[in-house]
């Protein structure tokens, strides 16, 4: 199983779609075994779809900036 530092790494990639189908299945089974992991997926989960929602032009995602500040809380609540 990949580690939660390469689950982190990975996805934002995953709700892009853009994770190869092999790893899709490493990333997939992390989320379902690490309860951090879920947690972390459905808060970065809800700000992709709220900012493609709201987004002006749409099709722009969250910027990188709010993925890696979410990124970073994360590791500095949970460590490495
Ligand atoms: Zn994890």
């Amino acid at each position: 199983m990949i580690s939660c530092d390469e689950f982190v790494a990975q996805v934002s990639d995953y709700l892009d779609g853009r994770v190869p189908f092999g790893e899709r299945i490493g990333v997939c089974m992390h989320r379902l075994m690490c309860v951090r992991c879920r947690n972390f997926y459905r808060q970065l989960k809800e700000i992709v779809e709220f900012v493609e929602v709201n987004a002006d032009p749409p099709d722009t995602g969250p910027s990188e900036e709010v993925r890696s500040d979410l990124m970073n809380q994360y590791r500095e609540r949970y460590g490495s």
